[in-house]
């Protein structure tokens, strides 16, 4: 499909004076991975929740060289190594700046272990907003939502690495005034990037109250990824969401709860939802701050132990592909947006056309990465 045609099938929606074009299913968008954007079509197996490297120490203390970026290399490749052996193809790393996100070692780590690996724009406004830098308490959403457009087309300093998502987080209850400015400017960032949301949610209320604010800046519920949804235990809230067309994310899947994400999966299988389900396991990762990073939980139960899981209690293979194949890729692929804003005509009320200028940036090539310096 040309990009003419490509752009005459997409569909428009048009609310509160903004536009956003999305992009319609049978078009090939892409993903931006640590090396590098790939065609969606290639994401393959994917766990769409884990961590490499976290720092607690929180966004007023963190600096750089806070730990050995090669001893955290030697550590988590082995980890990596497995999991691709089990037939991962793609690990989402969901550590967001202030928290210990780490792109030149993620590449590194990618390079070395064939996994291809995701990093992510955003600031995380839970657990109390400890890890909120200072400075976004005194800009607007849209202040806020320009640095991470600018990471989405220049790469994140220094390394010019480009983020594949972006990644919030906000506490349970109703949004605290911080957190519902960091939802804002995640919907302005989607509609100027076309970057999935995915957002650490305390509870279904918090999930419910983001729904609606990112729908008031006209941004479908489908760019939404309620991450940690096994938090809430109402799940007909989960069904609710799913209903509205947000991704609901079991990604709390470990040992002990094997069980208990078996049934929220076939329950939103039963309810006709499993299209909408998105899993993965948290795990990781190299704490900052303890002696060899701590005690390191690995990637591979999901594959070794959840997936026979699932068959066991009647997925189909077609349906545990629609989980870690089909769903990753619809969720992540990049929602095609214009750049410049369509004009309105005044005296028709219909749009003049709009170019196609954004397919090109995110179509343009990484600039080549570098090991950050911590
Ligand atoms: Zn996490």
């Amino acid at each position: 499909m040309n990009r003419r045609s490509f752009f005459k099938t997409s569909a428009i929606t048009i609310g509160a004076m903004q536009v956003g074009l999305f992009a319609s299913a049978d078009a090939t968008p892409e993903i931006n991975t640590v090396l590098g954007p790939i065609p969606a079509g290639n994401l393959g197996r994917t766990l769409m929740h884990e961590h490499v490297l976290v720092d607690f120490v929180g966004a007023d203390m963190i600096v750089p060289g806070r730990y050995d970026a090669e001893e955290v290399f030697r550590i988590v490749l082995p980890h990596l190594k497995s999991v691709r052996a089990l037939g991962c193809e793609t690990l989402v790393e969901c550590t967001p700046a202030y928290l210990g996100r780490d792109p030149g070692l993620l590449a590194q780590l990618s390079q070395a272990s064939g996994l291809q690996i995701i990093t992510n724009t955003g600031f995380y406004g839970a657990a109390g907003d400890k890890y909120v830098p200072r400075f976004a308490y005194s800009e607007t959403a849209k202040e806020i939502a320009a640095r991470w457009v600018h990471e989405f087309l220049d790469g994140i300093p220094p390394t010019g690495i480009r983020p594949g998502f972006i990644k919030i987080g906000v506490d349970a209850g109703p949004l605290s005034e911080i957190n519902a400015q960091l939802v804002s400017a995640a919907a302005l960032t989607h509609l100027q990037t076309g970057l999935v949301i995915a957002a650490h949610t305390g509870d279904g209320v918090a999930a419910m109250a983001q729904l609606s604010l990112l729908k008031k800046h006209a941004v479908p519920p489908s760019a939404f990824i309620w991450v940690h949804a096994q938090n809430e235990k109402n799940s007909s809230l989960h069904r609710r969401a799913a209903d509205e067309g947000a991704w609901i994310e079991f990604d709390g899947i470990s040992e002990v709860s094997l069980g208990q994400n078996v049934a929220w999966v076939v329950e939103m299988k039963q309810a006709g939802y499993l299209h909408r389900v998105l899993i993965s396991q948290d795990a990781g990762w190299y704490h900052v701050g303890e002696k060899g990073g701590g005690s390191f939980r690995g990637y591979s139960l999901l594959f070794a132990r959840f997936l026979p899981e699932l068959r066991k209690a009647g997925l189909k293979e077609s349906e545990v592909r629609t989980l870690i194949i089909e769903n990753p890729r619809r969720a992540l692929a990049l929602r095609c947006v214009p750049t410049a804003k369509p004009q309105i005509n005044t005296k028709t009320g219909k749009m003049n056309s709009v170019n196609g200028q954004k397919r090109e940036l995110i179509n343009a090539k990484n600039t080549p990465h570098t090991r950050s310096p911590h």
